[in-house]
This record gives structure tokens, sequence and C-alpha cells, in this order.
């Protein structure tokens, strides 16, 4: 989840814990593929581990999801060589 003001107050936004640097398994599903990226650094919550992360790490994946749709759909576009 990409919350960024929430990092400011370094208090979860669900339970109110408090939140320590950490790495995370970030996960999407799209329609067309899955992915999971292991390692990212995030504000984990202590208290239930909700991840939180950064401005950089958001535009850093966003970018890779925009590039990932490119290229499935474009695998998903091609023709079969007879
Ligand atoms: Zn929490």
């Amino acid at each position: 989840m990409f919350i960024v003001e929430v990092i400011n107050r370094m208090e979860c936004l669900y339970c109110k814990g408090k939140m320590d640097k950490g790495k995370t398994t970030y996960s999407i599903n799209r329609r067309s593929y899955h992915l999971f990226i292991e390692d990212v650094p995030a504000f984990v919550c202590k208290q239930c581990g909700e991840p939180y992360f950064g401005e950089e790490e958001v535009d850093a994946i966003q970018d890779l999801i925009q590039d990932m749709d490119k290229k499935t759909s474009a695998i998903q576009t091609m023709e079969l060589a007879a």
C-alpha cells in the first residue's frame, strides 16, 4: 500500500503502532501477470506488520509496472510463426 504521508507521522494507519525501517515483499496482481519483488525497503509497522513504501520506491515500482504492462501486451499480441 502506498501512503507516503503516514511515513511522516511514523504511525500505522491501521493500529497506530510504531514503524521501523525494514524490507518487505511487494506484490501486485495484474490482468496478464503477477509480480512479486522481494526485499523492497519500506517502513513496517512493528505491531501489525503493514508495510508503507516511500516516494522513491513507489516511483520505481510504478515505472517497472508500466514497462511490464507494455512488454507483456507485446508478448500477448505476438503471432506464432507457422
Ligand atoms: Zn499497524
